[in-house]
């Protein structure tokens, strides 16, 4: 006789027993995560510059605002362009000792890729990582509501995946 802790499968036990990790819910749920989700939790602050402020005042920003990127904007907070840490690193190294009185204008990227708070956090990390740019603002209607980092998006995604070795955990323990 099979022990008493034992319970013999019985007709109909697979259709129902589905485990956590094999429904619908958990394998679709952190590729259906939106941009919007994300800036729930960080707010929406963008912090911006004027073309024609200066790299000296640009990095001051920076620095204090424990950023590592800034978005341009024209007198009517439209996007112009996004200026980097990294395009001020490849300035100084271009023109060294004189690259802090240079203007935003002329070294921001011009041609910036945003997106919108209904976007797929998954596609975001690809265009960011097939663009190898870490930063994405986000525009709603034409106006900017956030950016994104791509850590931002890694920091989400490893929270959604403790969450998820929790909820696996529970089911198992019961
Ligand atoms: P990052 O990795 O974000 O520091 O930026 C690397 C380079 O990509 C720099 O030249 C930035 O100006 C540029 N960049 C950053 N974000 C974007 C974006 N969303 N669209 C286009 N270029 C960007």
């Amino acid at each position: 006789m099979a022990p008493s802790s034992y319970q013999a499968p019985k007709r109909g036990d697979k259709a129902e027993k589905v485990t956590y990790s094999q429904t619908t819910e958990s394998n679709l749920s952190h590729t259906q995560t939106t941009v919007s989700k994300l800036l729930e939790g960080k707010g929406d602050a963008v912090f911006s510059v004027r073309p024609t402020e200066t790299i000296r005042e640009v990095v001051g920003l920076l620095k204090e605002k424990h950023i590592g990127a800034l978005v341009v904007t024209d007198q009517n907070g439209a996007l112009m362009g996004i200026l980097s840490e990294r395009d001020i690193v490849r300035r100084m190294a271009e023109t060294p000792g004189q690259t802090l009185p240079q203007s935003v204008e002329d070294l921001m990227t011009r041609n910036v890729q945003t997106c919108s708070p209904d976007d797929y956090l998954m596609d975001i990390l690809s265009r960011m990582t097939e663009g190898r740019f870490r930063h994405m603002p986000v525009l709603k209607d034409g106006n900017l509501c956030g950016m994104i980092t791509i850590g931002d998006v890694v920091h989400f995604r490893l929270k959604e995946l403790e969450y998820e070795a929790l909820r696996m955990k529970q089911m198992i323990v019961g």
